[in-house]
């Protein structure tokens, strides 16, 4: 490693310590020696964040000019939604959905409504979500697997599903847990079918709701550059500077009164990916993984090396074996990806305890971002070097 990206690393270290003490993240003594409240939801909306002068040329979909307090308004929507569900004494299976539902529903991220359109100009979106339990839980039974205990469920590639979140948790508790990752029209007919659709509240939509002003011009515009790459090649470089086109996933963890964590990831993939192409936010150990006895992952950044490189579950691994902290696990972990242009992407990451990390790659402009402790206190960061920031929990709807 040469002497400035060590460098680079030991800022970031330095900084998520500063945070750490600055937040009293995870039960930390805080000034006066007392126990600060537990983190118990950490989000993120993407590592691909806009630099603040790219972000005055871009507009909502109403025509406004997009400014930062909505990325940070709709973080703290996104928190509050799942602290409500915490604070109800729900699980952290619901409490991530809930979270992930609010990004999906907003069309900043890419993902649901936002997100990216693949190269023949359509939405294909993937998501999962993992239990990080091991146990079972008291009077309930789990037949039919040999491993009946860590649940998890994924979808890939669905162009109709509004919330593909939901359909991934539909597909954890499928009965008798028959599946764990379901892709394309098969996901959906399961998905979208009567009785699945009315309990997880999976709505069918057009490929349509999906074509933000925003994306299409993206799209537009990545083809228009290279009209020489074929419709199979699909964009192989990023555009240096427009790494919003590229990750904007979003991804919760949470940890419920019963201490189970749980973890979830969705996206549109990568912006003129080809049609079929699936990234690693939906395949579990890649872009999502969650553990009790470690922690729970969620990722963001280019898909493929995150799939090579099986970075959720090696932060998990990490833990387990070399006893080290989430801190330490989530940043070894980072820094020993290879590393392009504008970074790789990044990755939030809680353990059972309540200790929070964020973990970007050493040229990542930030990442889109936020954590709630158990007494509702809502903090949300956007670029790299900065701490987050407490924000005034939103009115509800
Ligand atoms: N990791 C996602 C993918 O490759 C992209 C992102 O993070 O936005 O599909």
């Amino acid at each position: 490693m040469g002497l400035s990206r060590r460098a680079v690393l030991i800022v970031l270290a330095l900084g998520a310590a500063v945070l750490a003490t600055a937040t009293g993240c995870g039960g930390a003594p805080g000034k006066e020696g007392k126990k600060m409240p537990r983190v118990v939801l950490v989000i993120h909306g993407g590592a691909g964040v806009l630099k603040e002068e790219e972000m005055h040329g871009e507009k909502l979909e109403d025509g406004k000019p997009l400014q930062r307090e909505h990325y940070e308004a709709a973080l703290a929507e996104a928190l509050s939604a799942g602290h409500r569900v915490l604070r109800e004494g729900r699980s952290s299976v619901e409490a991530v959905e809930a979270a992930v539902r609010v990004m999906e529903d907003s069309p900043l991220f890419n993902a649901g409504r936002g997100a990216a359109l693949n190269h023949d100009g359509r939405a294909e979106l993937d998501a999962a979500i993992m239990e990080g339990r091991m146990d079972v839980a008291p009077g309930e039974r789990r037949e039919g697997k040999k491993d009946p205990r860590k649940r998890a469920g994924a979808v890939a590639a669905v162009t109709h599903v509004k919330n593909p979140i939901s359909a991934a948790r539909a597909v954890m508790e499928m009965a008798d847990h028959r599946h764990v990752l379901l892709v394309g029209p098969g996901a959906e007919a399961y998905v979208l079918s009567e009785e699945v659709a009315d309990r997880y509240k999976i709505e069918k939509v057009s490929n349509a709701y999906f074509w933000t002003n925003r994306r299409l011009r993206q799209i537009r515009e990545s083809i228009a550059k290279d009209p020489s790459r074929d419709r199979l090649r699909g964009d192989r470089e990023r555009v240096p500077g427009e790494t919003d086109r590229y990750f904007g996933t979003v991804g919760a963890v949470a940890l419920d009164a019963r201490g189970n964590l749980t973890a979830g990831t969705s996206t549109g993939g990568l912006t003129n990916k080809m049609a079929g192409r699936v990234g690693d936010s939906p395949c579990l150990g890649a872009g999502t993984y969650a553990d009790n006895r470690a922690c729970g992952v969620s990722c963001t950044g280019t898909g493929e090396v995150f799939l090579r490189h099986a970075v959720a579950h090696d932060v998990v691994a990490r833990m387990l074996y070399k006893k080290v902290s989430v801190e330490t696990a989530s940043q070894e972990t980072i820094e020993e990806l290879p590393d392009e242009d504008e970074g790789v992407g990044g990755l939030i990451a809680l353990d059972k305890d309540g200790h929070h990390t964020f973990a970007m790659s050493t040229k990542s402009v930030g990442m889109y971002r936020g954590y709630v402790t158990e007494d509702g206190a809502i903090y949300v960061a956007i670029y790299a070097k900065e701490a987050p920031h407490r924000m005034k929990p939103p009115a509800r709807p």
